[in-house]
């Protein structure tokens, strides 16, 4: 019997080998390693850029339905300030924890799971799964790294942002930087004729 298709390949950085660990519930082993970052690791305001270092510090267990996954991760984040727009880096730790079920395990559970049934097969599907003596840890990581993403990062909690007057960076002007016609009616028309201007010119 093969397992459909869904082969690991123990050189991609982020499955993991428990040869080491067996199967003998109870037995402990610390996996420390640096793997570089996956693309597309991030939300449309944070990212981890592809390629970067993200240090893993995991306990694996082993349990009577699989191995059990914890521990932390370090990764650089890079985005930028949602009120002035420079660019921001950070470090970000996560937790992680995940329970790795093995497939054998798991189909002695299901009886008769040759049907297709579409409930049971999509639960299937969620469930993360050890494949012979690999786990794959990227959905669990990516998971816990979004999660604990900024939805509005900040170069500082006390970035004043842009001037609505000229865009300048507030942080970097005078404190008492204000413009003459800072009436926001002249501006918003000032505004008006600019996308109009812009819209004929396309024509
Ligand atoms: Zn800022
Ligand atoms: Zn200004």
């Amino acid at each position: 019997m093969t397992v459909s298709g869904h082969r690991l390949d123990p050189r991609q950085p982020l499955v993991v080998d428990t040869h080491e660990l067996g199967r003998r519930p109870g037995s402990m082993r610390r996996v420390t390693k640096t793997v570089p970052a996956p693309e597309n690791l991030g939300t449309p305001v944070a990212q981890v850029p592809p390629g970067s270092d993200i240090v893993l510090d995991l306990r694996l267990e082993s349990v009577m339905e699989g191995v059990l996954v914890t521990g932390t991760a370090q990764a650089t984040l890079s985005g930028e300030c949602g009120r002035c727009l420079e660019p921001v880096t950070d470090e970000l730790e996560v937790d992680l924890q995940e329970l790795f079920v093995y497939s054998d395990e798991r189909l002695r559970g299901k009886p008769g799971s040759g049907s297709h049934n579409g409930a049971g097969v999509a639960d299937e599907d969620e469930e993360p799964k050890m494949v012979e003596d690999l786990f794959d840890l990227e959905p669990t990581l990516r998971d816990a790294l979004v999660l604990e993403m900024p939805l509005t990062p900040l170069c500082n909690e006390d970035c004043g942002g842009l001037c609505a007057g000229c865009g300048a960076r507030l942080d970097d002007v005078e404190p008492d930087h204000s413009h003459e016609l800072a009436d926001p009616r002249w501006a918003a028309l000032a505004q008006l004729r600019t996308s109009a201007a812009g819209t004929t010119e396309e024509n």
